[in-house]
């Protein structure tokens, strides 16, 4: 459907749709294998994000002044749902490499220097295959973070100091979307371990090739698997003064970031559920089981219908979060949080009635459709987990009583 949709959006979403029917929907049924090739390099071809960048959608985000797409700013969130959706419809893992490029992005353009704009955008507008990474999560902290637990015992353990004006930073992260792959990696780290971590946190630019930095490893990943999802360490990293982002207040300033960041990880969701049913729809179309096609089954009619409508109400959902981060709205923060984790839980139902009305060939991987599950299993995980999303939807609406640290007063 097109209501609402100005012209540059409908012709966005065609030429993404047309890539995703053309490239790669194709060549994810004839390469069912390649996702579990152990060299996580190998996996995705180079072609399918050249082909992203044909169709203009790889370096969403970018300023035009240095060479990107600008959208109308006042749907540009819109805009990336919409895309996102599109993407993730055709393979979820694809859709994640790109969104961080979106997202991260936002986030520079936003609060890095000129002159490093200038040289980060230049690369990411030039090399199609190179991407962007945004590191939070440590083995002793993630999504809780955002809870009001603003004490110092609960801070970032990556550090950074001032060393003769430079930072050196140690510590790791893990889980990181594109962290196995980034040429440019956004990093957090405490830089005042006395302050909660409100205050106390401070975020920095860090190219790959920084001497201290290493990518530790790959995480094999149970879906999404053409987004290599990697473990950083920086030992005694030194970064020049000018590639601190935001020193002390950096998670407040995030904002610019994970606003757009649940709608776009909503709308992938959404993606993810809009190609269950896409193939599940078909196949209770042609399958005969007992001398009739299974959708002339009614209990297989209740589950398609309780497939569609589910989809629906999270698109609903979604159009109305995305609207209010666009409009910057009092409640986009509610909004946000509850359309991404009102996505994950339902489209894991629209996944789960999928590979039941498959039958055995929903659990085959030649098949393709356990395929879905496993990617619609990862949202539950990502950006915050689903019971964290949801006290940060209490916090946002009750800040003076859910929003108060339950620790000693
Ligand atoms: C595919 C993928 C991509 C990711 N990409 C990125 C990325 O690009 N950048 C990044 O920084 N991170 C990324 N993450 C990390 C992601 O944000 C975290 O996995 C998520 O926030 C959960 O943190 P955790 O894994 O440490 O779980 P934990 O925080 O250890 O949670 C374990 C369980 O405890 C619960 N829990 C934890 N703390 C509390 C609390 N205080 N109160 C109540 N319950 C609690 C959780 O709800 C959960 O059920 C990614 C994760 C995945 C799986």
């Amino acid at each position: 459907m097109s209501h609402g949709l100005s012209q540059e959006q409908q012709l966005m979403r065609a030429s993404c749709r047309a890539f995703v029917d053309d490239v790669v929907l194709p060549f994810i049924r004839g390469n069912w294998q390649r996702e579990w090739d152990m060299n996580p390099s190998a996996r995705l071809p180079p072609e399918i994000l050249a082909g992203a960048e044909e169709v203009g959608i790889r370096a969403l985000g970018v300023p035009a002044e240095f060479g990107g797409l600008e959208l109308d700013s006042a749907t540009e969130v819109q805009t990336f749902a919409l895309i996102a959706e599109e993407i993730a419809r055709g393979d979820s893992g694809l859709a994640d490499k790109l969104v961080q490029n979106w997202k991260v992005s936002v986030l520079l353009r936003n609060l890095a220097p000129k002159h490093l704009q200038e040289k980060w955008f230049a690369r990411l507008v030039d090399d199609p295959q190179f991407l962007l990474a945004h590191c939070l999560t440590e083995p002793r902290g993630a999504s809780d973070r955002w809870l009001p637990y603003n004490v110092p015992e609960a801070a970032m353990q990556t550090r950074a100091v001032r060393r003769n004006g430079d930072w050196v930073i140690n510590g790791r992260k893990q889980f990181i979307s594109n962290g196995y792959d980034a040429g440019l990696y956004v990093v957090y780290a405490n830089t005042n371990p006395n302050a909660g971590m409100l205050q106390g946190t401070s975020s920095f630019l860090v190219p790959r090739e920084t001497p201290g930095l290493t990518v530790a490893r790959c995480n094999e990943t149970l879906g999404c698997r053409f987004m290599n999802n990697g473990e950083l360490v920086f030992e005694d990293m030194r970064l020049p003064a000018d590639h601190l982002l935001v020193e002390g207040d950096a998670l407040g300033k995030a904002g610019v970031y994970f606003r757009p960041g649940k709608i776009i990880q909503a709308a992938k969701n959404l993606g993810v559920g809009v190609r269950a049913f896409e193939v599940t729809a078909d196949y209770v179309q042609n399958y005969v089981q007992g001398g009739r096609i299974l959708i002339k089954h009614q209990a297989v009619a209740l589950r398609l219908a309780d497939m569609a409508t589910r989809i629906e109400a999270v698109r609903a959902l979604l159009e109305r979060a995305s609207r209010a981060v666009d409009a910057n709205a009092a409640d986009a923060d509610t909004l946000c949080n509850m359309a991404k984790v009102y996505a994950s839980e339902e489209i894991m139902k629209v996944a789960q009635h999928a590979i039941e009305l498959h039958g055995g060939n929903g659990v085959m991987l030649d098949f393709g459709v356990e395929k879905l599950f496993r990617d619609a299993a990862i949202f539950l995980h990502m950006d915050a987990t689903a019971d964290i999303s949801k006290l940060k939807i209490i916090k946002s609406m009750f800040p003076a009583t859910a929003g108060k640290y339950a620790g000693p007063e």
